[in-house]
C-alpha cells in the first residue's frame, strides 16, 4: 500500500487524479490537499480523504506529508479575466493579488517539494506545461506571469532535489474522454515540429491515468518529458506504460 498526496485535489485533472488512485483502494491510501472545503464538498460530496492547506503556506504542508511514499503536485495559478469585458471581445487575462506564477508556480511547488523532502518522501510526479522553452510563448505574457518560465524552474528545482521525480509536460488540455494513444517527446519538439495530422492537446483524463501509471512503472522514475495525444483516429489508447516511459529521458 503506498500513501499518496494529490495537491490541486480540487483542480480539473487534480480531481480525475484522486477519483483514479481511489479506484486502486488495494494499491493506493490518498489523501487529497486543497485550499476549499467548499469544492472539495462540491466535487466529491464529502471532505472525508482531505486536509486543507494553501501551498504559499509552508506550515500548512508538513503534516500532510508525514508518512507518504508520494506527492503528486496538481497545483498551479490561474488566470483569470481582468475587469469588465465588452461583448464581443476577449478578456484581458491577469493573475489575482498574491497568486503570480512566481508565488503559485515556483514558491508554492518549491515549498511542496521541501516538506516533501523534510517528510521522507520518495517520489513526486509533478504536471507542468509544454512551452517552457519559449520566453515569448503566449502563456508567459498573461498578466506579466511568466508563468511557463517559473513552472520550468520548479521542475529545475524537483530534479536538484535529490527525491525521485516525474515531471509530465502536457500539451493543450481538453475535457475530451480519455484512452487515446498517448506520445511523448522532449524541449517542446512537438511544439516546434508538430507531427503531422496531430494537435499539441491530451485529455485530462489521459494525464490523470499517465500520473496514476508512473507512480506505479519503475520506468517512470526520474525522467521528464512532453506528452500529446492522436486524435480519435481508432488507433486505440496507450495500454503499455512501462513502454511509453521507457521512450522518455532524465533531466529538464
Ligand atoms: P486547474 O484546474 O487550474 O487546477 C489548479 C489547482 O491548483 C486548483 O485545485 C487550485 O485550487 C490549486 N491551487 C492554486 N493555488 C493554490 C494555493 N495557493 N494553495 C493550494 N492550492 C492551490 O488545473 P488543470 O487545468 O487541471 O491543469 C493541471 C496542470 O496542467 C497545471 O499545472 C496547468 O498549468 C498544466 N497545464 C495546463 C494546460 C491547459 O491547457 N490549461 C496545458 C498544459 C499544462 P482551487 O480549486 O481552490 O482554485
Amino acid at each position: 500500500m503506498k500513501n499518496i498526496v494529490v495537491t490541486g485535489a480540487t483542480g480539473r485533472t487534480g480531481s480525475l487524479v484522486v477519483k483514479k488512485l481511489r479506484q486502486r483502494q488495494n494499491t493506493f491510501e490518498v489523501v487529497g490537499l486543497a485550499r476549499s472545503q467548499e469544492k472539495v464538498e462540491a466535487l466529491f460530496n464529502s471532505t472525508e480523504g482531505f486536509i486543507f492547506g494553501d501551498i504559499r503556506e509552508p506550515d500548512t504542508l508538513k503534516d500532510a506529508l508525514v508518512g507518504c511514499q508520494g506527492l503528486v503536485i496538481l497545483t498551479s495559478a490561474i488566470p483569470r479575466p481582468k475587469g469588465d469585458t465588452k461583448p464581443g471581445e476577449r478578456p484581458e487575462l491577469g493573475f489575482p493579488m498574491g497568486e503570480m506564477p512566481e508565488q503559485i508556480d515556483y514558491y508554492g511547488q518549491k515549498h511542496q517539494i521541501d516538506a516533501a523532502k523534510s517528510a521522507g518522501v520518495e517520489h513526486i510526479v509533478l504536471v507542468g506545461s509544454m512551452g517552457g522553452t519559449d520566453p515569448n510563448h503566449f502563456l508567459n505574457t498573461i498578466g506579466e506571469g511568466k508563468i511557463l518560465i517559473w513552472k520550468r524552474k520548479a521542475e529545475e528545482y524537483l530534479i536538484n532535489s535529490g527525491i525521485n521525480y516525474t515531471i509530465i509536460r502536457a500539451g493543450g488540455l481538453i475535457d475530451e474522454p480519455g484512452d487515446r494513444e498517448l506520445l511523448v517527446g522532449k524541449n517542446d519538439q512537438f511544439l516546434n515540429n508538430p507531427p503531422d495530422g496531430i494537435k499539441t492537446v491530451v485529455p485530462r483524463a489521459d494525464v490523470a491515468e499517465v500520473v496514476v501509471q508512473a507512480l506505479l512503472e519503475p520506468e517512470a522514475r526520474n525522467k521528464a518529458f512532453d506528452l500529446i495525444s492522436k486524435g480519435e483516429d481508432g488507433s486505440g489508447a496507450t495500454q503499455n506504460f512501462t513502454r511509453l516511459f521507457a521512450q522518455t529521458t532524465p533531466g529538464l
